[in-house]
């Protein structure tokens, strides 16, 4: 596997510091996490003062300032936490409802927000989906109404990832007429009158990731909390979402990459028939199909990775690195688990969890078949 084209030195000795971190103080809690249905929130005030939490973001509000490729190692490695739903929830922290404030927040908002982010302090989540809009992100329905100098939110989320811990949430709200011109970008404290939480929802996989309905009734919150343009948010969030699918797509890969390991290794030791399982010519052919296609998902994404890091157009390639990634993803974990045999069906082994957890990539982010309609367009079809 040579990766060294797009890793220096500093990335590669950060890959190290990363993994010992990962391996030390969050891989050896893995079990009791999901069976909690979550993880503490020290873990966010620990990996923030580590400086985890802000690789890419501004020096000015306490980030590192890293290149992207960063970014990528801080993915790969996460994947050995074994904990699909905590990587999930960090991945919103980082890389999903923050890299927007960076980009266009005024200093007061970055000050606000992102720097406590950044150290762990406030937790965010990301706030689009509502119960009638989930893919057509063009018609959600909850408003923020102009009165004075503040704005008035009403309406309701679902499927939001930290939602019940959530200290803020950078909100899509419908500040204009119908359709994608009429929707804006807010930074919501939740700690406003007329906010709450409704039902925790019970997940397929992901267990470690807490997963809410939000409601806001009469919401006030003073209109500097505005990001960026008013009724510019449907760009913002198209933007946003390029992110939100590239750190999917290397998370995707690098996860099927760690199981296809673990596999090899299950195979070496399991025996049948007197032979070890690896030696049965069906299953070596069927790894090797395997890891032929992780390897094609790895440099699909690594090219998404170079285009956004070079800040090039990206949505063709991005959106083909989630498709790719999350639709192979389904079948490696399913034949991995074959492979297993009844110990792939034993919560005790890591690849029964990643049969559940996986399952959200080709729904989370964006769909597969909403991927397909972007690369469609691209290409003019
Ligand atoms: C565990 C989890 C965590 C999540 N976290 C967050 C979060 O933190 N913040 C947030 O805002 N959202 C979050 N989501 C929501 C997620 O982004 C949406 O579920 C996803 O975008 C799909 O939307 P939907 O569920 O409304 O499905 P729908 O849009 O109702 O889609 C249903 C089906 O129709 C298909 N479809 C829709 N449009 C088209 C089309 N144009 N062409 C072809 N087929 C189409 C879809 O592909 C799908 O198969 C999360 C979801 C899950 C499951």
């Amino acid at each position: 596997m040579s990766k060294a084209s797009f890793f220096t030195e500093e990335h590669q000795m950060f890959r190290k510091t990363f993994r010992d971190f990962v391996e030390r103080e969050l891989r050896p809690h893995a079990e009791e996490w999901e069976e909690a249905g979550g993880f503490p929130r020290e873990v966010f005030s620990r990996m923030g003062e580590l400086g985890f939490l802000g690789l890419r973001h501004p020096v000015e509000y306490g980030g590192l300032g890293l290149d992207y490729w960063f970014t990528v190692v801080f993915a790969e490695e996460m994947v050995r936490s074994r904990m699909a739903g905590l990587n999930m929830s960090i991945a919103v922290q980082t890389d999903m409802a923050t890299p927007v404030i960076a980009e266009i927040g005024t200093d007061e908002q970055k000050r606000e927000f992102l720097e406590p982010a950044v150290r762990g302090e406030r937790i965010a989540a990301l706030g689009i989906t509502e119960p009638d809009a989930g893919s057509d992100v063009a018609s959600i329905r909850t408003t923020a109404r102009r009165d004075g100098g503040d704005f008035v939110i009403d309406g309701a989320k679902t499927y939001i990832t930290n939602g019940t811990r959530a200290d803020f949430i950078t909100l899509a709200v419908r500040t204009g007429g119908a359709g994608f011109g009429g929707i804006s970008l807010v930074l919501f404290p939740t700690d406003v009158k007329g906010y709450s939480v409704g039902r925790v929802l019970r997940k397929v996989g992901n267990h470690t990731s807490d997963t809410a309905e939000l409601s806001f009734q009469g919401c006030r919150i003073p209109a500097r909390y505005l990001l960026g343009q008013e009724d510019m948010g449907f760009y913002y969030i198209m933007q946003n979402f390029q992110g939100e699918r590239l750190i999917a797509a290397v998370l995707a890969t690098a996860g099927m990459q760690n199981l296809w390991e673990e596999a090899v290794e299950y195979g070496r030791e399991r025996h049948a028939f007197g032979r070890p399982i690896l030696k049965f010519q069906v299953w070596r052919h069927k790894l090797v199909e395997h890891l032929t296609a992780i390897e094609a998902s790895r440099r699909l994404t690594y090219h998404a990775c170079d285009l956004f890091a070079r800040g090039e157009p990206a949505v063709r390639e991005i959106s083909m690195a989630k498709l790719y990634a999350a639709d192979l993803a389904q079948r490696v974990v399913y034949d991995l688990q074959q492979f297993y045999g009844g110990a792939g069906y034993m919560e005790e082994y890591p690849i029964a969890r990643a049969y559940r957890d996986l399952r959200l990539l080709t729904i989370g982010g964006g769909t597969s078949e909403v991927m397909k309609e972007i690369i469609g367009k691209c290409e003019g079809l």
